[in-house]
């Protein structure tokens, strides 16, 4: 591990799926914080995606377009070691609720131990956008719902689609 990192660059990872306004505020405050932001969309073991990896990479790109030190890239397999790929030494989270701090806190203690030279920084979210979360957007959007105060138009538009391509839920048609 003789690579040089830098605490001016930081790495915000998730799976952004879709990217909504909760994530948007962190990643336009991460990039006045630091020289260089990226964006790692990794994938989630857990749930199985509304859109592809290169689907939320090229949604993410759409709506950050005005931070010049912003770039998007996906990422396989664990966080650290995309974070030391790209040269940073922060990760930057977002923290929601108290419930995100107790899963925030776990992770970014294994974090510290699978590389201890990474540290982990959390900024807090705003408060309109604290209960927002892609799962939920999803399942609004499943159900018909509006989803304006959320997203920006473009990405409002793509899982409005992508929501009838699945069949909305509960809508006669
Ligand atoms: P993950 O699947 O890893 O939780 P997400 O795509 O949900 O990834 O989130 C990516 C990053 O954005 C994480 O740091 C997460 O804490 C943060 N985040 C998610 N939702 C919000 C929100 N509403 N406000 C602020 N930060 C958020």
């Amino acid at each position: 591990m003789t690579q040089q990192l830098s605490e001016r660059i930081a790495v915000c990872t998730g799976t952004f799926d879709p990217v909504h306004l909760g994530h948007l505020d962190i990643i336009e405050r991460g990039s006045r914080m630091f020289d260089q932001l990226v964006v790692g969309v990794g994938p989630n073991p857990d749930k199985a995606p509304f859109f592809s990896a290169a689907e939320r990479v090229a949604l993410l790109e759409q709506v950050v377009g005005h931070l010049p030190n912003v770039r998007v890239q996906a990422f396989e397999g664990l966080a650290v070691k995309f974070v030391r790929s790209v040269g940073a030494r922060i990760m930057l989270r977002g923290l929601r609720t108290l419930s995100d701090m107790e899963y925030e806190f776990s992770m970014s203690l294994m974090n510290l131990t699978l590389d201890p030279e990474l540290e982990t920084i959390f900024l807090m979210a705003r408060e309109e956008y604290s209960h927002v979360s892609s799962t939920l957007l999803r399942q609004v959007a499943q159900f018909g719902g509006d989803l304006s105060k959320f997203l920006p138009p473009t990405i409002r538009a793509a899982l409005e689609c992508r929501a009838r391509e699945r069949g909305l839920i509960g809508q006669s048609r």
